[in-house]
């Protein structure tokens, strides 16, 4: 089974225990997520017909499910857009021609532990193996985490690699989610980027507040309005129905915190296909304040085919989106070729 580390709170190598009584809200939602199959077929009323494909999807990519996301699906409703992008399915067993473990070659662009250097003038560090939610479409479901969770002495080999190019402008913060450290980590973290003077930005992509809002507590926001970077929060949303109260509310505190929000989404067949889920998405999350960025094309990885639209559906999509919206609320669609110097627009 492809399995990712729970929560840090649990397995942070590098991390002192914290009492219980401190354990942040957040960590006990990632702590207590459904991870059972059974169990999310059960708490979605799902028919029993659903179980046996759920349990060969599991092995493959382990169910992980907080209470906030699994509370804004619809009961009984297979179809729901949430639910799609995390009941594993009998179809990710199924080899696809073209669909691999690793689609982006990332495994050619790592010089160091939990560091993936693809780009020109950004660096990618993978600040956290973990997820709040396992998306069954993910193109780092293989990624081989163990292989890229940096000690504290290896962190600093890896920022290293920032202190001596001074080419590079921005460091991303990715994952799993960059989000699930804890705030400790990341303060410790972002400090010593922080002290990289030709470093500008802090871009950190994450899914966490829109799956967990709890996340952006005072803990986050208070390393996060620290430091000199200028601070990109890169969203992961999908749908429409992903962006309830508590996540609105959970972006003003970032914005207010600082941060410019952006939003990328995944084009899913059978979850935002269609104008309409674009469009109501674009709308919620400008009510949200955050900009649509990108809508990517799925990329290819071994398991996901199911999820596939082909590029002449998504660019007739995103022309009726353009017909429908004004243009900052339309994502650019692209996909991400490996090799590439910058994610191909379509
Ligand atoms: S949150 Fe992001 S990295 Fe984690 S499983 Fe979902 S898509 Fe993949």
């Amino acid at each position: 089974m492809i399995t990712r580390s729970p929560a840090l709170v649990q397995r942070a190598p590098t991390e002192e225990a914290q009492p219980l009584a401190m354990t942040p809200a957040w960590q006990s939602q990632l702590a207590r997520a459904v991870r059972d199959p059974r169990e999310l077929c059960r708490r979605l009323r799902l028919d029993p017909a659903w179980l046996p494909g759920a349990e060969t999807g599991h092995r493959l990519f382990e169910v992980r499910v907080p209470e906030a996301f699994l509370a804004r699906m619809r009961p009984g409703d297979p179809a729901d857009p949430l639910l799609r992008q995390v009941l594993p399915l009998d179809a990710e067993a199924a080899p696809t021609p073209g669909y691999v473990s690793d689609p982006l070659a990332e495994a050619e662009h790592t010089p160091q532990r939990g560091l993936i250097h693809k780009y020109a003038g950004r660096v990618l560090l993978i600040a956290s193996p973990a997820c709040a939610v396992n998306c069954r479409y993910c193109f780092r479901r293989h990624f081989p985490y163990a292989e890229n969770s940096p000690s504290r002495a290896q962190w600093e080999q890896t920022l290293d690699h920032l202190r001596d190019d001074t080419s590079i402008r921005e460091a991303i913060l990715s994952g799993g989610d960059p989000l699930a450290a804890s705030d400790r980590q990341l303060a410790w973290l972002v400090e010593r980027l922080d002290a990289i003077p030709h470093l500008k930005r802090l871009r950190i992509h994450t899914r966490l507040p829109v799956v967990i809002p709890d996340r952006v507590d005072a803990g986050l926001l208070d390393w996060l309005t620290a430091t000199r970077l200028q601070t990109v929060v890169v969203l992961h949303s999908n749908h429409a129905n992903e962006i309830d109260d508590a996540v609105i509310a959970a972006c003003r505190r970032l914005t207010q915190a600082g941060a410019t929000l952006l939003n990328q989404s995944v084009l899913l067949r059978g979850v935002n296909d269609s104008v309409e889920a674009l469009a109501a998405l674009s709308e919620r999350l400008f009510e949200a304040r955050v900009l649509p960025y990108y809508l990517h094309m799925l990329d290819p990885v071994a398991g996901a085919a199911h999820f596939d639209v082909p590029e002449f559906e998504a660019r007739e999509l995103v022309a009726g989106l353009r017909e429908s919206l004004p243009g900052f609320l339309v994502p650019k669609l692209v996909r991400e070729i490996p090799g590439e110097a910058s994610k191909t627009p379509l």
